[in-house]
């Protein structure tokens, strides 16, 4: 059988404000909730945006990273990719934060879904939802969003970022902005 290949809507190589310390972070691409104000309606598709193996993926990671955050998009989608994007970070001492629209419990009823959970750190869990925004809030864009620290690795302190968004500018002079706001678009 061949090697998983993952729908990829960006990937970021390195981060300060998804998650503690310097991070990759990944951007699924597909998502079928549409929710109203979603800071990312361009990963919503199901059209294939770049087909990455989890290898591809981290191998895009600059040196020196605290972890990885994956966001989308739906993760748990493409389940099978993400429990192999996971577990390869996992082996290589990186922390894992994810994000996804299906509430922890809805998860944890899904088969590949659990097994996912085993290899996550934080899950930042439910969809965005317009009416409950929130600026104030650590690394997530409305109240009804949780974080669940899945392992004893990180507790609500380690969420306190240099900012709320970042620009990040490549060796090209690519341009690319993150966070959690609506003037940017690769931030949940
Ligand atoms: S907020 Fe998340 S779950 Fe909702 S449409 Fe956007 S990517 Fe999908």
């Amino acid at each position: 059988m061949g090697e998983e290949l993952l729908n990829i809507h960006a990937i970021l190589p390195h981060s300060r404000v998804n998650g503690p310390g310097r991070r990759l972070v990944v951007f699924f691409q597909g998502c079928s909730r549409a929710c109203k104000g979603c800071f990312n309606p361009e990963t919503h598709s199901f059209d294939i945006k770049n087909n990455y193996t989890a290898e591809d993926i981290l191998a895009k990671a600059a040196s020196g990273l605290e972890g990885i955050t994956v966001s989308g998009g739906e993760p748990f989608l493409q389940p099978r990719g993400l429990l192999k994007l996971l577990g390869l970070a996992k082996a290589k001492g990186l922390s894992t934060v994810v994000y996804s629209g299906f509430k922890f419990e809805e998860l944890s009823a899904m088969k590949d879904a659990k097994q996912c959970l085993s290899l996550i750190d934080v899950l930042i869990d439910g969809g965005f939802e317009e009416d409950k925004l929130e600026p104030t809030l650590l690394a997530r864009g409305s109240t009804n969003q949780r974080l669940h620290f899945l392992s004893g690795r990180y507790t609500l302190n380690d969420f306190y970022m240099p900012g709320k968004a970042e620009v990040i500018i490549s060796e090209s002079g690519a341009v690319t902005g993150t966070g959690f706001g609506s003037i940017f678009r690769t931030g949940k």
